[in-house]
């Protein structure tokens, strides 16, 4: 089946720059593996220095790679032994800051990545997928004449027109406004979708990353830790890194009981697999902002320590009686003040557990 091919995978990637003293190298990826189907959006998520750039600057060929292999569509693009030159690697990448030609209007920016068709055809094609951007009206306009959003969809125009077999957009939206980046992540993942263009993302933020990604891997020190649907990242996070790094949440001390049961200070919640060896013993459960639920009736009660306005709902900081504090969004028209006791119950169906 064609939908399933893989069309890229990176097995056990080592990447190292020579250090800043000029004497040694320094380790920037290593061990980091991944697998992406034709089609399909992939995300690298993680913190700033953590080694994203550099592995789409690999699988563009940009950088020597010091271990293992980047395959693209079963061929070996690159090894200790095997370079691919970038323009034999059928990839395209879109920039940070969009790297928009300033002296080129919007569909030169576009014509100049196809170099490769006759002359008579350049426009006609660069004028087609200005079509599949939205942005057919500009195709006059110059960079500086276009909002972020849209020079952000001439750039993605600009990569896909060459019509490569993998797009790689490095932070693509980080020079936008927020309340844009939502949108335009939904409006990316569906123009790359409806051209069935596999794609390959890397951001630090994590609703970015959920927005717009079939599969995400959670990036730390040069490592993914995970690469999975971000379902199951948020609902069953490989280690505790994972679990903090996504969602907001804390770990609280629970004690196993028989039944697949732990009680924890807000009461007993279901385990999802098999505790029957730790009954009695002492375990870490993640408690997400979204398990806890506000209820003005509840017998069971929490001081509200900070809240941050976010909108729809407050993220309230709670103190429990042990005086371990917890997080619960809520309503913003449940606006308590700093110091009330609010009533809370626990609802959560996913429980996320951890040994020592
Ligand atoms: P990210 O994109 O996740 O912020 P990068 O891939 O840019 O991370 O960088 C990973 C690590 O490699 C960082 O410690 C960074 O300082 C280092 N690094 C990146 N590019 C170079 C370079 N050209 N020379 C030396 N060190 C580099
Ligand atoms: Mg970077």
């Amino acid at each position: 089946m064609n939908s399933t091919r893989t069309l890229l995978s990176i097995k056990e990637l080592e990447i190292d720059y020579p250090s800043r003293d000029g004497r040694g190298r320094v380790t920037a990826v290593k061990g980091l593996n991944l697998e992406l189907a034709q089609g399909e959006i992939g995300c690298l998520l993680g913190s700033s220095g953590c080694g994203k750039s550099t592995v789409l600057r690999a699988i563009c060929g940009f950088e020597p790679v010091k271990a293992g292999e980047i395959l693209l569509r079963d061929k070996l693009a690159s090894s200790t032994t095997v370079h691919l030159q970038t323009n034999q690697r059928k990839v395209g990448m879109v920039f940070q800051d969009f790297a928009l030609f300033p002296h080129l209007n919007v569909l030169e920016n576009i014509a100049f990545g196809l170099q490769h068709l006759p002359s008579n055809q350049r426009s006609s094609v660069a004028m087609e997928w200005l079509k599949r951007v939205s942005l057919s009206d500009k195709s006059d306009a110059y960079p500086h004449e276009l909002s972020g959003g849209q020079q952000q969809r001439v750039a993605l125009a600009r990569a896909m027109a060459p019509e490569p077999d993998l797009i790689l957009l490095d932070e693509p939206f980080s020079s936008l406004d927020i309340e844009l980046r939502e949108r335009l992540a939904g409006e990316m993942r569906e123009i790359l979708k409806a051209n069935n263009i596999t794609a390959l993302l890397v951001t630090h933020d994590q609703f970015e990353a959920f927005a717009i990604a079939d599969k995400v891997g959670v990036m730390t020190d040069g490592k993914v830790l995970q690469w999975d649907v971000p379902y199951e990242l948020y609902h069953k996070p490989a280690n505790r890194y994972i679990a903090d790094f996504i969602g907001r949440g804390v770990f609280v001390k629970g004690i196993v009981l028989p039944g697949n049961k732990v009680k924890i200070e807000l009461g007993e919640l279901e385990l999802d697999h098999d505790h029957s060896k730790d009954i009695g013993k002492e375990i870490d459960v993640l408690l997400r902002a979204d398990d806890i639920q506000h209820d003005d009736h509840s017998a069971m009660q929490a001081e509200v320590v900070r809240k941050t306005f976010r909108g729809a709902d407050f993220l309230y900081t709670l103190k429990l009686a042990s005086g371990v504090e917890i997080f619960a969004f809520v309503p913003s028209h449940h606006d308590h003040a700093i110091g009330e006791k609010i009533g809370i119950h626990l609802v959560a169906d996913h429980v996320v557990t951890f040994r020592d």
